[in-house]
């Protein structure tokens, strides 16, 4: 009797740990120390081999894993390298499977990196954020921008040679011509980086920018100008320069705020934006497959006690599916294929969507050869409003 093949998967693991928060951060992330990590990773390994009880590892081949955060590079090594080892235990992982291990300067060695290296890690995401040092220091970060140098060196002395760095704008204080210094300090690292990922500030709630900036960036909100945050002006015409300067270089952009270059596409990233399944495990992970999602406990004593119960378990029904098709895969410059679509619903995007991808076209917002429909920068430039346009009833 043949066996059903197995489905393709990614793996989350959250490893909750930082040196210190960040002044804009809502991650769910903690500064206990090494004691507290250590009974963490024990609770982490016993959930997998939880899920693995429960069928999982027999029905799912994994494509990525990646270790998120908090800052994974904080604890020892080994307990990462301990976790690999039970994924491989209880998963059917492919062969070339993409495995990142998200890391914050301050927190890397040459022992870390190539225990990184031997225990199969094979791609590396790096917070710098910026490389202006005052910058960073008003964001609360605990690096510079030459550990960041130092560290990133000793990455690729290591042998990584997959490496994408994390870049922020929109920032308090922040000029264009920092950031255009950012890019251009990273461009011209010895080695650059094969992805870059580039994210506007996001004024979080209970967090300590929003006591400092949310009555500005409401301000802003409400076209006035803002006093510390750059203005809309400004905040678009960073946008444009990272636009024009990775233009001049062999970089693509392949998502809204994702550049690669080719064959350096984040496989676990593109499993979001495609629907891909996905299992989460550890602190307030969330997973979704076989039409659910549902989330883990983001209660740390809780989890501790391990309370592997779904949280916030949801059913997606076929209306929710259609919708997450559309606006996380017009997240891809590739955009969404109407025989993607009729392939995953059994009915045509133009029967569920065609009044909106006409609206929308028209406005010039969405491009549409006929086989697929795309964002074009203006669209990408308002693209919340746009995405929201394919929630159904
Ligand atoms: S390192 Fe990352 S997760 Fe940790 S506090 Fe800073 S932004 Fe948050």
């Amino acid at each position: 009797m043949t066996q059903p093949s197995r489905i393709s998967a990614g793996l989350y693991l959250h490893i909750p740990f930082c040196v210190s928060r960040c002044l804009y951060c809502d991650f769910l992330s903690t500064t206990l120390g090494s004691e507290m990590q250590s009974r963490y990773f024990s609770v982490l390994r016993r959930e997998i081999l939880h899920a693995a009880s429960l069928g999982f590892g027999k029905k799912y081949r994994i494509l990525s894993v990646f270790f998120g955060g908090g800052t994974p590079s904080l604890p020892d090594a080994m307990l990462i390298a301990d976790i690999l080892d039970t994924i491989r235990s209880c998963f059917e992982l492919a062969p070339d499977a993409e495995i990142t291990l998200e890391c914050n300067p301050g927190t890397l060695n040459d022992e870390k990196l190539h225990m990184y290296r031997k225990a199969g890690i094979n791609r590396l995401s790096i917070g710098l954020q910026s490389a202006d040092n005052k910058l960073l220091k008003s964001l609360g970060r605990i690096h510079d921008f030459e550990t960041f140098r130092r560290e990133y060196t000793a990455a690729r002395d290591a042998g990584f040679q997959n490496i994408s760095v994390d870049l922020m704008y929109d920032l308090p204080g922040q000029s264009r011509v920092q950031f255009r210094d950012t890019l251009r300090q990273v461009l011209s690292l010895p080695d650059p980086p094969q992805h870059l990922s580039a994210y506007s500030l996001i004024i979080e709630p209970g967090t300590p920018f929003w006591e400092r900036y949310h009555e500005d960036a409401e301000r802003k909100a409400l076209g006035d100008c803002p006093l510390f945050l750059p203005s809309e002006d400004e905040e678009a015409g960073m946008l444009s320069d990272l636009k024009s300067i990775l233009s001049g270089t062999s970089f693509h952009r392949y998502e809204i705020s994702n550049w690669t270059l080719n064959g350096f596409e984040s496989v676990h990233n593109k499993g979001y934006w495609e629907r891909r399944p996905y299992l989460g495990f550890g602190l307030g992970a969330s997973s979704q497959a076989d039409h659910m999602r549902w989330k883990n406990t983001s209660d740390l004593n809780e989890y501790l006690s391990c309370s592997f119960a779904r949280k916030e378990s949801t059913h997606l029904s076929r209306s929710n599916e259609m919708e997450e098709t559309m606006f996380l895969g017009l997240r891809e410059m590739k955009g969404v294929t109407r025989q993607h679509f009729q392939e995953q619903f059994g009915v045509s995007m133009d029967e569920v969507y065609g009044r909106v991808l006409s609206n929308l076209t028209e406005l010039h917002l969405l491009s549409d050869d006929g086989s697929a429909v795309r964002l074009t920068d203006r669209g990408i430039s308002i693209s919340n409003v746009v995405l929201a346009e394919f929630l159904l009833d």
